[in-house]
């Protein structure tokens, strides 16, 4: 397993020799191995994928890896039960030699809504919190970045990461199991970092804010997206139990309330350039992702309202600058 020997030099090329020795231990086999008793399980399902060679590579306006006609002697049959064995498949979509892995997220839709905003990303050197599976790291190539850095703690997404490398190969998009709590403080080194999907998970989101501060570079953009309410400045909603199903959900803030989070936490040139309600189209139950989604978590009679009974799921995009 050689996954991160791209990694650890340029990590040591922006400053981060300390950060890339310690992961040069983390992130070895033999640790992986101990760490993560299904990793055996995970890489003889990467091994069993078949070696094809993908004529084509597109990750600007979608994420495409090979075509059809690439599949020579290899089914189609074949290889979606390969990729199913790294079920449930929740960010995309991905074109993967002809086969739609249809995600249970649109996750286009939402680079399409921060794209415009957003500092250009060529040459640009990102983080990535919370990457899912890595999709929004190849968008960020296929928008020019120089290098992408995704840190995600959930395995399978890691492992779908690894499916993709497997057939692209790119040494400057890696997708590592940790969490931003992992990170050493302050690298200061990312000339943009996302948080996407985040922040409500975590219990201490002004914490997680000056996190993500510490690894911007004096001038960096974060690009923070994250679960809202309607209201005022004063307005943050604590679920009292689940929210749509989930467990670990903490605050809620209304746009004014984030906005000033984001103040005091040292930012600047704050802006808000998204809301936009979540529908049962954009996150969905498909063959790719078997489980509850949406649909399930809202109640059925109003769809305007969780099943708990809360406002319904709806997300904001926010820029900011760390001075
Ligand atoms: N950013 C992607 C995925 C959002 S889902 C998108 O916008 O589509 C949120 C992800 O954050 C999950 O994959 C979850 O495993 C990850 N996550 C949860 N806690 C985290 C932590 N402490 N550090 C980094 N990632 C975390």
């Amino acid at each position: 397993m050689n996954w991160y020997d791209s990694l650890f030099p340029h990590l040591a090329a922006m400053g981060q020799e300390r950060w890339a020795e310690q992961l040069q231990v983390t992130l070895s086999e033999s640790q992986l191995l101990q760490r993560y008793g299904d990793m055996p399980g995970w890489l003889s399902a990467l091994q069993a994928l078949p070696e094809l060679h993908p004529s084509l590579i597109a990750l600007q306006d979608n994420v495409t890896i090979g075509s059809g006609a690439d599949l020579g002697a290899v089914t189609r049959k074949e290889l979606i039960a390969g990729l199913q064995a790294f079920h449930p498949w929740r960010k995309g979509p991905y074109s993967f030699f002809g086969i739609d892995i249809d995600t249970e997220w649109r996750s286009d839709w939402k680079w399409a809504r921060l794209l415009p905003h957003i500092q250009p990303l060529a040459g640009r050197r990102v983080l990535d919190v919370g990457c899912g599976n890595g999709y929004h790291g190849w968008r960020m190539r296929g928008a020019g970045a120089d290098f992408v850095l995704g840190i995600e703690p959930f395995l399978v997404s890691v492992m779908q990461f690894q499916v993709m490398q497997r057939y692209l190969r790119d040494p400057r998009h890696h997708v590592i199991p940790i969490g931003i709590e992992d990170v050493p403080p302050n690298p200061a080194c990312f000339d943009s970092v996302f948080s996407m999907g985040v922040l409500y998970h975590r219990r201490s989101p002004l914490d997680h804010l000056l996190e993500l501060k510490g690894c911007l570079r004096p001038g960096g953009e974060l690009i923070l997206e994250t679960l809202i309410v309607e209201g005022e400045q004063e307005t943050i909603f604590m679920p009292p139990g689940r929210y749509a199903k989930m467990r670990n959900v903490w605050f809620l803030p209304s746009i004014a309330a984030l906005t000033l989070w984001l103040q005091r936490c040292g930012f600047t040139e704050i802006a808000c350039v998204d809301a936009t309600r979540t529908t049962c189209e954009e996150q969905r139950a498909t063959e790719w992702m078997r489980f509850e989604s949406l649909a399930d978590f809202l109640d059925p009679d109003d769809g305007g309202k969780t099943m708990e009974g809360h406002p319904a799921p709806l997300r904001a995009i926010f820029t900011a600058t760390k001075p």
